[in-house]
């Protein structure tokens, strides 16, 4: 029998391919429910509400969502933040504009002396990326 301490109380327990004892993956699985039953009950709800009227840490909300645990539909999603400069964001890690930013100054390095014609249709370039973003996240 392999026995591992569960990766977040500690305990011992027998591993069968999950790093949580029984106990934390049931506790878990319940979180994961209530925060699901809570954005089926309100959806648009942002990752602070959830958290404030389910109990679930944050960090745990935006766990679910970057695994796409929750299901996220186009138009009544859950709110994430920017991770660059903290605006809410429908999908993903960056809201357009950084997205837009970090492709400009990407490409300012990139290739300095052809600054003109780069970008030539940013919503183009946008939406490509937009569904790489989604692709991977729903593989
Ligand atoms: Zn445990
Ligand atoms: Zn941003």
């Amino acid at each position: 029998m392999d026995l591992r301490n569960c990766a977040k109380c500690n305990r011992i327990f027998a591993y069968v391919g999950n790093d949580l004892c029984s106990r934390c993956a049931k506790n878990h699985e319940d979180d994961f429910k209530k925060v699901k039953d809570y954005l089926y009950d309100n959806p648009g709800a942002t990752i602070t509400e959830v958290s404030k009227e389910t109990g679930v840490e944050k960090k745990q909300i935006l766990r679910y969502l970057r695994e796409s645990r929750i299901e996220i539909r186009e138009e009544d999603n859950l709110l994430l933040d920017c991770e660059r400069c903290g605006k809410s964001i429908r999908i993903g890690r960056f809201c357009e504009q950084c997205i837009a930013e970090m492709q400009k100054e990407f490409n300012s390095v990139l290739k300095p002396q052809k600054r003109g014609t780069e970008v030539k249709d940013p919503g183009k370039h946008r939406t490509r990326m937009y569904t790489a973003e989604m692709r991977r996240k729903f593989k």
